[in-house]
């Protein structure tokens, strides 16, 4: 059966490289009906915290990225934390000892630092060369009488390679030479994390391991550890790395990195989750707009590309655009009408200005925490300030001479202002009249008026536009400042 984990390191935020792994290894455990597991990787004591734990979990619930195991969830291959299972290691470490896979080596820290000179005079790898790999029994019996310190370090086989077939990367062969004896459990007793991680992996059952390219040379020698405790091997499939638009790699430099940064500037967790499955993931069409349940139907493990991702943040923007508009409205209606209100900008989240207003603009809006601006900028330009003034009047360009003469002489007369009381269909009368009157009409009628009462080219339906800012002058709405 389908075993997947994600295993964060809970030293820091929710990157979006973590989350990607975390939505992939979830895409995949719900596709296949199986499990995804959530293991917490605090074997750095120094680094991690609870403090760090308690955020990660959150980004991954506000994703939507439920786990069946794991902190705060329970099941059978707890516990779920890796400082809790110090036991565990212990005891695989101690089996490793006797089948012969590890030795102990009393070697000092000054020692393997002259090792590496050496190593490095002749031009060799820096591989253990220590005597401790073929000590006689009787050399180490002495050496624990003494009560020299040891590691526990692992035999590599000094000649011959090591191959896995990657579900993402295909055939990755290494050759075993250069990679020399390792620790897997310090003279302190604290296990190595390659350690714990096939520990973990293999006493919790996991049959696939899905995570970053980065890990790879991790997996030689968990694959090594895997052979010597006799553990059947877990499928593995490393995701390329998320890249800057340079190419580099993505860091703090490049703006927002973590889920959270992202979940305060507005960012929906729909938008957020369908961008990161697109980093690396397509279904082979040209949709790029998927809900998390239509992931599920869709993903395989097979499309994921092995070349590196770029993380577009205006492409992220512009998808969670793509999923506000896609809420229902009223959903969408709420969310906007508590941010103008929240902005001041209206003194009620809610009522027939909110709703037509929403409809007028969520073209423009692709952030929640940006609709004030895009409310504002309509409202920048209220008619009676900019009509009535006097300063406006001999401002007017030549061309729209005539028909702002006539349009201010029906907004100071209460002609306009009557009309837009009685909403679109009194504008839409008044407008018809007034082209008449003038002989335009089309373009010629609409494109002045728009000019002259909104002071933009361009914008959003007029007559719902003109009624709207009209209706701003009304008690319930905050009286935007100019400018
Ligand atoms: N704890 C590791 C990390 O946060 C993940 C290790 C793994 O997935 O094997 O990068």
């Amino acid at each position: 059966s389908v075993r997947v984990r994600f295993a964060p390191s809970p030293t820091g935020n929710l990157h979006v490289g973590g989350a990607r792994t975390a939505l992939f290894n979830y895409l995949f455990a719900r596709s296949k009906g199986g499990k995804f597991v959530l293991r917490i990787e605090d074997t750095d004591l120094e680094r991690s915290t609870r403090e760090s734990e308690a955020a990660v979990l959150q980004d991954l619930t506000w994703l939507g990225l439920d786990w069946d195991e794991g902190p705060g969830v329970g099941g059978d291959f707890g516990p779920y934390r890796q400082s809790e299972r110090n036991a565990l290691y212990k005891q695989y470490a101690e089996k490793l000892l006797e089948s012969g896979h590890v030795y102990r080596c009393f070697c000092s820290s000054e020692d393997l630092v002259k090792m590496k000179e050496i190593a490095k005079l002749k031009q060799l790898p820096p591989v253990y060369t220590g005597k401790w790999a073929t000590a006689t029994d009787a050399e180490i019996e002495q050496e624990l009488e003494k009560g020299t310190p040891f590691t526990y370090r692992f035999r590599v086989p000094k000649e011959g390679s090591l191959k896995i077939n990657d579900l993402i990367r295909g055939e990755v062969c290494w050759n075993l030479d250069t990679l020399g004896d390792f620790v897997v459990m310090r003279s302190n007793g604290q296990p190595v994390y390659n350690f714990c991680v096939t520990v973990d992996d293999a006493t919790m059952a996991i049959s696939h391991v899905i995570r970053a390219e980065e890990h790879l040379p991790n997996t030689l020698r968990q694959a090594l550890i895997y052979k010597a405790l006799e553990f059947p091997m877990p499928q593995f499939a490393h995701v390329s790395l998320i890249l800057a638009p340079d190419r580099s790699k993505l860091s703090k430099r490049h703006g927002a990195t973590s889920v959270g940064q992202y979940r305060e500037m507005g960012y929906l967790p729909q938008g957020m989750v369908n961008y990161l499955a697109l980093l690396g993931w397509g279904d082979g069409t040209e949709n790029e707009f998927f809900s998390l349940e239509e992931l599920v139907e869709k993903f395989s493990i097979e499309r994921v590309n092995k070349s590196g991702a770029i993380f577009d943040s205006t492409k992220l923007r512009w998808m969670n655009g793509q999923h506000l508009r896609a809420l229902p409205s009223e959903k969408l209606t709420k969310l906007v009408g508590e941010r103008w209100k929240s902005a001041g900008i209206l003194t009620e989240s809610e009522g027939s200005f909110v709703d037509e207003a929403v409809e007028l603009l969520k073209d423009g809006i692709d952030l929640v925490t940006d609709s004030d601006k895009v409310l504002l900028n309509l409202l920048s330009y209220p008619l009676h300030a900019t009509l009535a003034s006097p300063e406006a009047k001999p401002a007017v360009e030549d061309k729209l001479h005539e028909i702002a003469a006539s349009l201010i002489a029906a907004y100071d007369s209460g002609e306009i202002p009557s009309a837009l009381a009685e909403g679109q269909g009194g504008w839409q009368k008044w407008v018809k009249a007034f082209g008449k009157s003038l002989k335009r009409k089309g373009k010629s009628l609409f494109m002045p008026l728009r000019v002259l009462l909104t002071g933009k080219l361009h914008g959003p339906e007029m007559a719902t536009s003109i009624v709207l800012i009209h209706k701003a002058g009304s008690p319930g709405i905050v009286a935007p400042q100019a400018g």
